[in-house]
């Protein structure tokens, strides 16, 4: 009997029969409250009537074709979408299939376009899971281990984790600039160096916002040597921060824009957007796969971003967002093991504690597991995998945020 591979391991045993909106309903007859969203991923809701019409419509007209041989409308449509929420200056765009495609897209872009070698990722980041995508990711060692070796030219940087070190923001981004700029003293000179790749909120790494100057001090930094600021935006991205995109908390913008995920609320795609003179240093051909701008997916995306524009979805996130933390904030008052509460918009951190304050993934995963019994689904993150993760649809109503916090607080 073939059975799925044991390298596949599930973060709960639920078995959907289906979906609808916020909920998914299980093969065992039981419903459950999604909090995971495909990992921040089906923005609109699970099965968005609009988004299915959009599908089902382009199915019909045609399902695949090879970007590079014909072109479809659906991508140029999705185009002209993009161009509407882009940050200025931003307006080419190349698309892929997943995340880690689009991640890998940046990188050879940056290389092209700057002739350098080197890229400096930061302390818990997470850029997804192909081999070069892996070699940039340091949430953790296990996204890596035992398959060395990586790409080279990969140079890690500190990241301002306020709460883990202990300080207040401004010291922890003061110390993590000063680290920048001593590895570009002695590790990777500016000249050597294409890209700073970092996410506005760290995601697997531990859901832990980015603070503004962070964001600020790489842009200045990457003015002055030439460097291309890479902004991945691959989770963070398409209002799950309560901002249409998750750095406009702080005034930086990048020179390449990663999107993925909740662009088309479960189809796959993903894309990279930069100045058409950044973008025309990449050769023809040295981007794109076979399924790369996938005319479904293309269609999704383009009824997805009407529908977080219709239906006000960014706002929702913000306002949902805040009543999610507050709920949070107000459960850590009755339970010590819990740490810290952050996060911004719908891309809530919950992260565990022992009494002497190191991270406690015991903790995370019990309480992750109580969930489900809850009816609840959550996820872990983190380096120590002691964060849980809430994820909620960008359509989630003010009572299903207080359902979820009932059944969390429930399985704490
Ligand atoms: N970048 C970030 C910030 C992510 O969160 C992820 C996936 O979780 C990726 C890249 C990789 O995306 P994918 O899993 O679609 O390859």
């Amino acid at each position: 009997m073939t059975s799925l591979s044991p390298a596949l391991k599930q973060a709960t045993p639920v078995v959907v029969d289906h979906a609808l909106g916020s909920w998914i309903y299980g093969t065992d007859g039981r419903d459950y409250l999604d909090f995971t969203t495909g990992i921040g991923v089906t923005s609109t809701g699970h099965c968005h009537p609009k988004v299915v019409a959009a599908a089902r419509e382009q199915v019909g007209k045609i399902i695949h074709a090879q970007y590079t041989t014909v072109m479809h409308t659906p991508l140029l449509e999705l185009t002209e979408k993009l161009g509407e929420v882009l940050p200025s200056g931003l307006d080419s765009v190349f698309y892929a299939t997943s995340g880690s495609e689009a991640v890998e897209a940046s990188i050879r872009l940056a290389r092209m376009a700057t002739g350098r070698p080197n890229i400096v990722v930061f302390q818990g980041g997470f850029h997804g899971r192909t081999v070069a995508a892996a070699s940039m990711t340091t949430a953790g060692t296990r996204f890596s281990a035992g398959f060395a070796p990586l790409m080279a030219g990969v140079h890690m940087s500190a990241f301002p984790y306020a709460y883990r070190y202990g300080w207040d923001e401004d010291a922890a981004v003061a110390f993590a600039l000063q680290e920048l700029d001593y590895l570009l003293q002695t590790r990777t000179a500016p000249n050597d160096t294409a890209a700073f790749l970092i996410e506005p909120a760290l995601g697997d790494g531990g859901y832990l916002p980015t603070p503004p100057a962070f964001m600020e001090g790489l842009r200045e930094r990457a003015d002055t040597h030439g460097i291309q600021l890479i902004f991945d935006e691959v989770q963070a991205g398409v209002g799950r921060t309560g901002r249409f995109w998750g750095h406009q908390y702080s005034s930086a913008t990048p020179d390449i824009l990663i999107t993925a995920k909740g662009i088309a609320s479960g189809f796959p795609i993903s894309a990279i957007a930069a100045s058409t003179e950044t973008m025309s240093k990449a050769w023809p051909g040295s981007q794109g796969g076979t399924y790369g701008g996938n005319a479904v997916a293309a269609a999704a995306g383009v009824a997805t971003l009407g529908v977080v524009e219709e239906e006000g979805l960014v706002e929702n996130s913000r306002i949902r967002g805040e009543q999610l933390q507050g709920g949070l904030e107000a459960i850590q008052g009755r339970f010590p093991v819990i740490g810290d509460v952050r996060g911004r918009g719908l891309m809530q951190g919950i992260e565990f504690t022992g009494e002497d304050g190191t991270p406690d993934g015991a903790t995370a995963a019990a309480v992750q597991q109580a969930t489900v019994d809850q009816g609840l689904l959550t996820l872990t993150c983190g380096p120590a995998g002691n964060v849980i993760r809430l994820i909620p649809a960008l359509v989630v109503t003010a009572e299903e945020i207080s359902m979820g916090l009932e059944r969390f607080e429930a399985a704490v």
